[in-house]
C-alpha cells in the first residue's frame, strides 16, 4: 500500500543505510590496508560515498507537502535504484574479499554478506520488490560460492544460506503483509471498504501541489445522503449500514477514472475528480457527474426485504491550486452542500465566493448574537394594529437589534440563525418575558389593547420547558384576563414538521389562556388541514398578497377567498404590510378585521407606541 507512511518510512531509511555502510566500511580500508591491498576497498568505499551523496540528495529533496505525484513516483523510483545500488555494492565487496584467507577476510566477507541481508530485510520490508532483489542479490553469490566450494561442508553451508535465504523472505513477506493490512484499516473505511477522511485528505494535498506545479483544475464533490438518520431511526441500523454498503457501490460506477472515492464519515462521501486543463470544462464535468450520481442514488433499493428510497444532496468546489487548504476545499464544497440542503436538498450547487462571504457573515451573527443577549443590544418593537374604524386594538412584538458594528440586523436574519444555532431558547424566552412585561406594564398605563401578539419560532415551541416557562412568565406578570390577550404568531412551516406535536403543545397552552394566529398564511402548504384540526383564531394574510392589490387580480381573488374561509371557520383575519390607501380601501371593503403596516406605522419603540396609542385615541 503506497501511501504518505510509506513513503516516509523509505525516507527515513536512507540515512540509516548510508550510517550501517559508512561505518563498518571504514574497517574494510583498515582491514584491506593491512594486508597491504587497499586499493579495492579504498574503490569500493569512494563508490559507497558517492552513492551516499545521492542519497543524502534524495533525502532532503523529499517533501510531501509541496511533491506532486508524478515527482514522488519518480522520487520513489531513484530511492529504489540507490538501495539496490547500495546493497550491490556490498556483493562486489564480498565478492573481493572471499577468497582471500589472510585476517580471515573471507570470513568477515561472509558474515557482513549475511549481516546486509538481514538489514535489508528488516528495513526493506514495506517495498516487496526492494527487499526481493536486495535479498537475492546479496544471497545468491553467498550459496554459489559455498556450491562452488568443492567440499561436502560447502554443500552444507550453501542449504545453510538457501535456508536463511528463505527465512529472511518469508519474514519479510509476513512484516510486509501485516503492514498492507494494517495500512489498508488505517486507509479504509470499515463499513464500505473505501479511503476514508485520512486518507483523502492526504491525497488530496498531494493532488493540490499538482494542480499547482502544472496549472491544472479538478472537483471536489461532497454528497450527503438527504434524511438518512429517519432511515436509521425507523428501519434500524442495519438496513442504514446496507443501504450505505449500495451507496457506496454505486457511487463507484458513476465515476470516470482517475477521480478517488471515499467516505467522510456517516453518509457524508467525497469526491475528487480527474485533472482539467481549463476551469469552464472542469465545472461542466462537475455538473455532469454529480446529475449522474443524483440519477444513480435515486433509484430504489432493496434492503433485507426493504424498500428503500433515498436521495442527496451535493456540494461542489473547483479546486485549482494550493492556495487553500485541502481542509478548505473540503469546506468549501461542505458550504455549497448546505446551502442545497437548505434550498430543499436533492440538488447540486457549486461553491462560490458570495456563499462564503454569506457564510462568513453568518458565523460573524452567530457570534455576536451571543453577546448581543448578555449586553442587552435586542430590543422590542411593536406595531400596532388597527381595526376598520381605525382604532389601535392590538400590537405585534417585533424583534431589533442594532450593533454598532454590523448596524441595524434584521430578525428575518437572525431568528433563523438563532433557531439553527439553539440560542433561539434563550432569545425567545428573554423576548417572551419582555413582550409579557411590556403588556403588563400598558395595561397598568391604561393602554387597554384587545389582543398582543408574539411571534414564536419552531425550536422554541418544541423545546421541552416551552409550556412551563410560559405558564410561569403568566403567573409572574399577568392576571388570567391579560394572559388572554396573548397572541402567539405560527407560521405553517412550524406546524407542518410535526402536527401531532404542534397539536399537543398548543393544547396545554391553550389551557394556560394563549391563543392563536396563522402569520404569513398563504405561503406555505396544506393550511386548510391545519386550520379545521387546530386551535387557532386568527390569520395573518402574507404580505406578499397584499402587496398586490390593485395590480394582480389573482392575488385580490386570493386574498378575498381566504377571507371568505376565514369567516365560515369563524376566524379572524389580519392583513399585514398595508402600506397604501387603495390596499386599505380594498380590505376595508372584504371586512377584514384588523389592519397592520407602514400605511398606518411602522413597528414602533415602548415609548413611541404609547405615544401613538394616545394620539390615535384623540383622533
Ligand atoms: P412577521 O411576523 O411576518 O412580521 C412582519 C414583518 O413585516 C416585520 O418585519 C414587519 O416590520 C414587517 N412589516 C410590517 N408592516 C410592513 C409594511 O407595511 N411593509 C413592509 N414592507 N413590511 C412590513 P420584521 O420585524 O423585519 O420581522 C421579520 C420576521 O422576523 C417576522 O415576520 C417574524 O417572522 C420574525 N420575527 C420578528 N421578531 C421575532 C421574534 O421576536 N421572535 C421570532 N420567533 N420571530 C420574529
Ligand atoms: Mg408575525
Ligand atoms: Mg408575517
Amino acid at each position: 500500500m503506497r501511501d504518505n507512511n510509506f513513503y516516509s518510512y523509505l525516507h527515513k531509511q536512507i540515512p540509516v543505510l548510508i550510517f550501517l555502510s559508512l561505518l563498518p566500511g571504514l574497517g574494510y580500508i583498515l582491514l584491506g590496508w593491512l594486508y597491504d591491498s587497499h586499493l579495492p576497498a579504498l574503490v569500493w568505499y569512494s563508490l559507497v560515498v558517492i552513492v551516499s551523496i545521492y542519497g543524502y540528495q534524495l533525502y532532503s529533496r523529499f517533501n510531501l507537502q509541496q511533491m506532486t505525484e508524478v515527482e514522488l513516483k519518480i522520487w520513489h523510483k531513484k530511492t529504489f535504484i540507490f538501495f539496490y545500488i547500495f546493497f550491490l555494492l556490498w556483493t562486489v565487496i564480498f565478492v573481493t574479499y572471499i577468497n582471500y584467507n589472510e585476517y580471515n577476510l573471507h570470513y568477515i566477507a561472509i558474515f557482513t554478506q549475511i549481516g546486509a541481508s538481514v538489514v535489508a530485510s528488516i528495513i526493506l520490508y514495506p517495498d516487496q520488490r526492494l527487499y526481493k532483489s536486495a535479498i537475492y542479490t546479496l544471497m545468491l553469490p553467498l550459496i554459489v560460492y559455498f556450491i562452488v566450494y568443492d567440499d561436502w561442508i560447502g554443500y552444507v553451508l550453501a542449504a545453510f544460506s538457501a535456508t536463511l535465504t528463505w527465512v529472511l523472505l518469508y519474514s519479510a513477506a509476513g512484516t510486509y503483509t501485516l503492514l498492507n493490512k494494517i495500512s489498508f484499516q488505517a486507509n479504509h473505511d470499515f463499513l464500505t471498504g473505501m479511503f476514508n477522511r485520512q486518507y483523502f485528505i492526504n491525497s488530496l494535498q498531494m493532488k493540490m501541489n499538482t494542480l499547482t506545479a502544472e496549472k491544472k483544475y479538478s472537483y471536489l464533490l461532497l454528497i450527503d445522503l438527504d434524511h438518512f438518520k429517519t432511515i436509521n431511526d425507523s428501519l434500524g441500523h442495519d438496513i442504514g449500514d446496507g443501504l450505505l454498503q449500495v451507496v457506496a457501490n454505486r457511487l463507484q460506477h458513476a465515476l470516470q477514472t482517475d477521480s478517488i472515492l471515499a467516505r467522510l464519515g456517516g453518509d457524508e462521501f467525497i469526491i475528487t475528480g480527474p485533472y482539467f486543463r481549463n476551469k469552464h470544462e472542469c465545472k461542466k464535468e462537475a455538473l455532469t457527474t454529480s446529475e449522474r450520481i443524483l440519477v444513480a442514488l435515486k433509484k430504489s433499493y432493496e434492503i433485507n426485504r426493504h424498500h428503500v428510497y433515498i436521495s442527496c444532496s451535493i456540494g461542489v468546489s473547483v479546486i485549482s491550486d494550493s492556495s487553500n487548504s485541502a481542509v478548505d476545499f473540503i469546506k468549501e464544497a461542505d458550504i455549497a452542500m448546505y446551502e442545497v440542503k437548505e434550498k430543499g436538498r436533492d440538488g447540486v450547487f457549486f461553491f462560490d465566493e458570495e456563499m462564503s462571504a454569506r457564510v462568513e457573515h453568518n458565523l460573524r451573527v452567530e457570534q455576536l448574537l451571543h453577546h448581543a443577549l448578555i449586553n442587552k443590544e435586542i430590543k422590542l418593537y411593536f406595531q400596532p394594529q388597527l381595526n376598520l374604524s381605525q382604532q389601535v386594538v392590538g400590537s405585534e412584538a417585533l424583534a431589533r437589534w442594532y450593533h454598532h458594528e454590523l448596524g441595524a440586523i434584521s430578525p428575518a436574519e437572525f431568528i433563523p440563525i438563532a433557531e439553527q444555532t439553539g440560542l433561539i431558547i434563550e432569545l425567545g424566552n428573554y423576548i417572551l418575558e419582555q413582550a409579557i412585561i411590556t403588556l403588563a406594564e400598558w395595561e397598568a398605563k391604561g393602554i387597554i389593547l384587545q389582543q398582543f401578539s408574539i411571534n414564536i419560532s419552531m425550536r422554541q415551541l418544541m423545546h421541552t420547558d416551552f409550556v412551563a416557562c410560559v405558564h410561569t412568565l403568566c403567573q409572574q406578570h399577568l392576571t388570567p384576563e391579560l394572559s388572554n390577550k396573548l397572541i402567539f404568531e405560527l407560521t405553517e412551516s412550524v406546524i407542518a414538521e410535526n402536527p401531532p406535536k404542534v397539536s399537543a403543545i398548543m393544547d396545554e397552552l391553550k389551557a394556560l389562556g394563549i391563543k392563536f394566529s396563522m402569520d404569513d398564511f398563504g405561503t406555505g402548504y396544506s393550511s386548510l388541514s391545519y386550520i379545521k384540526k387546530l386551535p387557532i383564531e386568527e390569520i395573518k394574510i402574507d404580505r406578499s398578497f397584499i402587496e398586490d392589490i390593485g395590480q394582480d387580480i389573482d392575488a385580490q381573488q386570493m386574498i378575498v377567498t381566504i377571507i371568505e374561509m376565514a369567516r365560515i371557520f369563524d376566524l379572524r383575519i389580519v392583513a399585514e404590510g398595508v402600506e397604501t390607501a387603495t390596499q386599505l380601501e380594498f380590505l376595508r371593503q372584504h371586512n377584514c378585521h384588523l389592519i397592520q403596516g407602514y400605511y398606518h406605522s411602522h413597528p414602533l419603540s415602548y415609548d413611541d407606541f404609547i405615544h401613538y396609542y394616545y394620539k390615535s385615541l384623540t383622533e
